[in-house]
This record gives structure tokens, sequence and C-alpha cells, in this order.
């Protein structure tokens, strides 16, 4: 098997789930009670909130823990809208749905007008277009995503955050897919709301976090309890949250030798595809370009095969785990709202590669000859059908 989908999710790493054990087992505590079972658990709790934010240069008041980056991300975008009265958003129709949804949601039930930023063919931000927008609007939220998630597009955050301080904007940015990725420092970008999701980096599944700008007032977002400061109710995922924390610590020591190394993976099946396809093949979004998308994600549109189905199942059959995001137009998927607003090789058999460290040059060499081998069969089947 070979698992060449980690922008969906990753594995977790053995030590990530070492450092778990204990808080799943001996120390079971609740985090609110006042024993020493409970204090034990509390510590974990708050051990794990000072080691997020030193890794991201923020104070440890400004991390909240979530059960993921959909709920940070509803939360950023809820606890703006409800605290700001924003009347204006602005966003892209690249986000992911944890965005759109809950935009979505929320202009349903108030006054909230919403504006798309222009993108170009590749799905970059049009700057002009955007400051021109902020300028014609008040009382703005703007929600724009770091790392696409399907084609790796990268956005120039800093200086989004820039054009926005000059607008008194506040900028809430879905950073799911370079959290652990990309190194941050909050002190060094104009942003209100950042989150992370803990099984994106080889951490634990259902826990995540949001960093709030300390200037920004936060409203409850889950009645409860008092846990998150009165944030958000619910006794924390101790375990998930330990398990995160370890997960980033790890992610951020070796982050420039991930960076290089799964841009090497990437560099070597673009190499292999435009040897075997010559100019049938294309890449969607800037997933081929190595300065302005995530290193880890290559978003390849594929001649359609003529009689042999998708090329992710027929994949997925050898044992190769790749994603979607087509939207093959002969093919009764939904399709990817990325691609259809890109507007672009929505005729192709689109395949989304995503890597991580685990990979490694001999599976890239075997999806190669898994991807020759169905490619060979389907002209024969279209020879055989022919005659
Ligand atoms: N935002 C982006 C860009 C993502 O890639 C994902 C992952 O699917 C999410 C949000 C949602 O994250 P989670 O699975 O933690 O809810």
């Amino acid at each position: 098997e070979i698992y060449c989908d980690n922008a969906a999710t990753t594995s977790l790493d053995l030590e990530v789930l070492d450092t778990m054990i204990p808080y799943l087992t001996n120390h079971f505590g609740n985090p609110s009670s006042s024993h020493a079972i409970g204090r034990k658990a509390r510590e974990a709790v708050e051990e794990a909130r000072h080691k997020i934010a030193k890794l991201l240069n923020a104070s440890e008041n400004d991390i909240f823990f979530t059960s993921g980056a959909t709920e940070a991300n509803n939360l950023a975008i809820s606890g703006a809208i409800k605290t700001y009265e924003v009347r204006n958003v602005i966003t892209s129709r690249l986000e992911h749905k944890a965005v759109l949804q809950t935009l979505g949601q929320y202009s349903q039930h108030n006054d909230l007008e919403i504006d798309f930023v222009r993108l170009d063919n590749r799905g970059n931000v049009d700057f002009e277009q955007f400051e021109w927008l902020l300028k014609n609007n008040q009382q703005t939220l703007v929600s724009l995503m770091h790392g696409n998630n399907e084609i790796g597009n990268l956005t120039d955050i800093k200086k989004i955050g820039e054009i926005c301080k000059k607008y008194d904007a506040i900028f809430h940015s879905d950073t799911t897919q370079t959290i652990g990725k990309h190194r941050f420092d909050v002190t060094k970008l104009y942003i209100d709301y950042i989150v992370g999701s803990s099984h994106k980096f080889h951490g634990p599944k259902g826990v995540g976090f949001i960093y709030i700008n300390k200037y920004r007032k936060i409203q409850p977002h889950i009645y409860g309890g008092a846990q998150e400061r009165g944030t958000r109710g619910g006794t924390e995922n101790v375990a998930g949250i330990v398990g995160m924390a370890k997960a980033l610590e790890i992610a951020y020591r070796n982050l420039e030798e991930y960076e290089n190394y799964v841009a090497f993976l990437k560099s070597k099946m673009i190499t292999a595809l435009h040897d075997l396809f010559g100019d049938e093949i294309s890449f969607n979004g800037e997933s081929d370009s190595t300065t302005d998308s995530l290193p880890n994600i290559l978003n390849v549109a594929f001649p359609n095969l003529k009689k042999g189905g998708v090329l992710v199942n027929r994949l997925d059959a050898l044992g190769i785990a790749v994603s979607g995001g087509s939207a093959c137009s002969n093919l009764t998927n939904n399709g990817s709202h990325v691609l259809k607003t890109l507007n672009r090789n929505l005729d192709k058999d689109s395949v989304r590669f995503s890597f991580c460290k685990y990979n490694t040059p001999a599976e890239i060499d075997l999806i190669i000859k898994a991807i020759v081998d169905i490619y060979e069969q389907d002209i024969f089947v279209r020879k055989s059908v022919q005659n």
C-alpha cells in the first residue's frame, strides 16, 4: 500500500502516540477537577498550550483548543461576526467548505454581504481588486486561506494582513494546511485568527486549535462549563491536546528538512510525468510551482482514460491512495469546487498527490509504474474494442 493523500490526513507518529498513552491511562483526570489527578491533566493541557504558543511566537492566552480546524474556522468567523457587527466579508471561492459553508449560514441569517475576491486562472488573488473591495467596504471580515488543500496554492498572508491593517479590517486565515509545514511568527503578521488541525501534521484526529490575536475580544462559542476561558465549554481532549503539541514540536524541529524532502518528491513526480505524457499533462493551480505552492501538494490533470474509469479508482485498486478533486465531465461526481471555480481542466482526470516525510522516492517510481500500466492497458482496451 502506498499512501499519498497526506493533505486529507496523516498517520500518527509513534513518538506522538507515546506521549498520549499516559493521558489515556494513568493520568485520566478531568483538567477541571481540583484534586491531584485532575491537576495532573490540567498541567498537561497548559504545557501543551505553552508549547504551541511558543512555536508560533504567540502568548498562551491566545491559544484555544478545539475539535479541529473546521470548528476553529467556525469559531473565528462566528466570533468576528458576533463581536464586531461585521457587515461585509471578503473571501475566495477556493476556500475550504469549513469557511464557505459557515459564511453561507451567517449570510442567510444576518445582514451580511459577501464579496469573492477575483482570482487569476491559476487561483492567485488579485491584490489590486482585493484592496479596492476593502476600500469600498466597512466593518469587514477578510477570510483568505494560506495554503489551498486541493491545488496547494500559497497566498501571501503577510501582504493580505498589511492591506487589512490599512483599512482596519479583521483578518482570518485558514492555515490548516500550513501549520506544522511553514514557520509562523504571529508578531510579524497582522492577523487576527489562524487555525491548526493536529491530524494534518501526524498528530491525532479530532483536535485542533485557534490562535486569536490578543486585541480581539472573544465570545462564547460552545456554551457549557468555563473551559478554554469560557469560549468553548466541554471537557478537554487531554490526550489529543498533548499529542497535538508533541506533533507540532516534531514538525517544527525538522521543518526545513521536511520542506526540502517533500519538494524533492514532488519534483521527481513532475519530471516523471512530463517524460511520460509530454504536452498531454498539466497541473492545476500553482501546484507545479516551486515558490507559490505547498511543497507537498501536486494536483495533476491527466488525459482521460478511454475505458478504464477514473484514475483515482484505478490507483486505489492497485493499493495507491490518492485523492480526486476532479470534476470529470464524463463522471457522476460533484466535482471539485476549486477546479470549477478556476474553470480549468474540467474535462481532464485530475488527481491530487500529497506527500509526507514517510513517502519515499521508490514509492514515486511505483506510482509512475502503476500509471504506465493503467494507460497501457487503456490503450489495449481501446484498441481491442475498436477492433
Ligand atoms: N481547512 C482546510 C484547508 C483543510 O484542508 C481542512 C481539512 O480537511 C479543514 C479546514 C478541516 O480540518 P479538520 O479536519 O480539522 O476539521
